[in-house]
């Protein structure tokens, strides 16, 4: 007993972990300052994943080691890159190194906040943070809402909210068979995640009722009368209409207005998967894309893709907000007190999660401390951006543009003439392959009906346009092997 005592003050030493810290802030800002000139550094270091798994021992000593400093540093090497120049991949954000100083506070706090009492900091700027973005969406006073782990779990709440609201019995007592079949309307290019919530909630495959979209890959708005129409044949009930800002395949934002029309003409709930777009309210240039955005029910809307965060930092915003109750509408009375009183303060009621991150933390210290015109700025860059590029590929005569971005994602493939048209999908493959596995950038690949496409997100403000002309001409050296 006398050696664990010896051992807990060692490991929770307050200047042991001066020393530590002092040490580590070093190594990641030396890690930074290389990482952002990127020159001569591979984006992703890539290894197979058996290789890598070989890589960190799979059993752990009795006794402490001290090697926490040369774990970090094989920590940093291996992983991927996302403040080089040229990671232009999935829609993860390259996050401004000021957020992950406050999730060393986080964690060392670890304020937990499913209770006021056990987050009193974080509650209130939670709450802070969520009237910032309810107001920049231009909901009503009377909007409320929570932050959650991801945009994946923003959805189902949200849908959650819309059942209990729609359903027309209480399906959260009842369970999923107490009244007709429910049915959700949502584009064919919807995230994954709204299937799945809506598989979670019981109401298997017809859950969803799939909406087509048009040449651009936005909802065509005749297809909700459609949709409507087919669900009811099929016996379901409909309860809601989800429209994506902006997609995640291809970055396309559905029109929200006659969405919203149509919501209020059949009495039904409008969400809005706002995840990767929602950030487009910032920008004074490309506010218009979400016009329609003020009418919805609910909105889901991730920092950790918009407003450069690291994950997760999810906003779940409710027109109105005594809606968000309904959601996780269980009562758990050691916790919460009686439900008539519905504390805001006890964020947990209205969060699948009980115990959580303080999320809000980085959130609101950043905008706090760097100011909120940083974050306007770097989606009009980003979305300009991709506009560019977009323009460049289209007049090179050996790329193609999908379609025109909404946002900053894009679509395009290389055609060159010395490779037969039917070869093309293959070939998209074997450059995104050669490029990521050599480490010259990082970007994916996604199946459109037209073929394989190549697809970058350009949504690390350190991209600049001379590393998108790099990337036309890596693509073309790979293409020519
Ligand atoms: C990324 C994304 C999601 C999922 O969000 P996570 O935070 O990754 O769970 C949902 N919808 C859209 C449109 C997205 O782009």
């Amino acid at each position: 007993m006398t050696d664990f005592r010896a051992r807990i003050a060692a490991t929770y030493d307050a200047d042991s972990f001066r020393r530590e810290g002092h040490r580590l802030v070093d190594t990641l800002a030396d890690y930074l300052a290389r990482v952002e000139h990127g020159e001569g550094m591979p984006v992703l270091p890539w290894a197979a994943p058996a290789v890598n798994v070989d890589r960190f021992a799979a059993s752990f000593p009795e006794q402490p080691t001290g090697d926490f400093a040369e774990l970090m540093a094989r920590v940093l090497s291996g992983s991927n890159h996302l403040h080089h120049p040229r990671y232009v991949g999935h829609q993860v954000s390259a996050p401004v190194p000021l957020a992950a100083l406050c999730d060393a506070v986080s964690s060392l706090l670890n304020n937990g906040m499913a209770v006021y009492e056990m987050g009193p900091v974080s509650t209130a700027m939670e709450r802070n943070v969520l009237r910032w973005m309810a107001a920049r969406l231009a909901l009503p006073e009377s909007s409320d809402g929570v932050l959650t782990s991801g945009g994946s779990l923003g959805n189902l709440t949200a849908l959650l909210a819309a059942r209990q609201a729609k359903a027309g019995y209480d399906a959260w007592n009842g369970g999923a068979h107490a009244g007709p079949p429910l049915t959700v309307l949502v584009p064919r290019t919807a995230h994954y995640s709204l299937a799945r919530a809506t598989r979670v909630m019981g109401w298997g495959e017809g859950g969803v009722t799939a909406l087509d979209v048009d040449a651009n890959f936005r909802l065509r708005p005749e297809a909700l009368e459609e949709g409507l129409a087919a669900a009811t044949r099929a016996g379901r009930k409909v309860i809601a209409v989800v429209a994506s800002a902006g997609s995640t395949a291809t970055g396309a934002f559905d029109p929200l207005e006659p969405v919203a029309d149509f919501c209020q003409r059949h009495d039904l709930w409008f969400h809005v998967d706002g995840a990767h777009g929602a950030a487009a309210v910032l920008s004074p240039t490309y506010r218009h894309q979400v016009r329609g955005i003020e009418r919805a029910d609910s909105v889901v809307w991730d920092a950790h893709k918009g407003l450069l965060m690291p994950a997760l930092v999810t906003a779940v915003l409710f027109r109105d907000g005594a809606r968000s109750f309904e959601a996780f509408a269980q009562e758990a009375s050691y916790l919460f007190h009686g439900e008539d009183e519905r504390p805001w303060s006890d964020v947990g009621m209205r969060t699948l999660e009980c115990t959580k991150e303080m999320m809000a933390l980085k959130l609101y210290t950043c905008l706090c401390v760097l100011g909120t015109r940083l974050f306007a700025d770097a989606v009009t860059e980003s979305y300009d951006l991709a506009r560019r590029f977009a323009a460049k590929l289209t007049a090179s005569g050996d790329f193609e543009v999908a379609v025109p971005p909404d946002c900053n994602i894009v679509c395009f493939r290389h055609t060159p003439a010395h490779v037969p048209a039917p070869e093309w999908d293959a070939l998209q493959s074997r450059l995104r392959e050669r490029l990521v596995t050599r480490g010259d950038f990082y970007l994916v690949q996604t199946k459109l009906p037209s073929g394989t496409h190549l697809r970058v997100t350009l949504i690390n403000p350190l991209t600049r346009d001379e590393d998108l002309d790099a990337l036309m001409d890596a693509l073309r050296t790979a293409a020519r092997r």
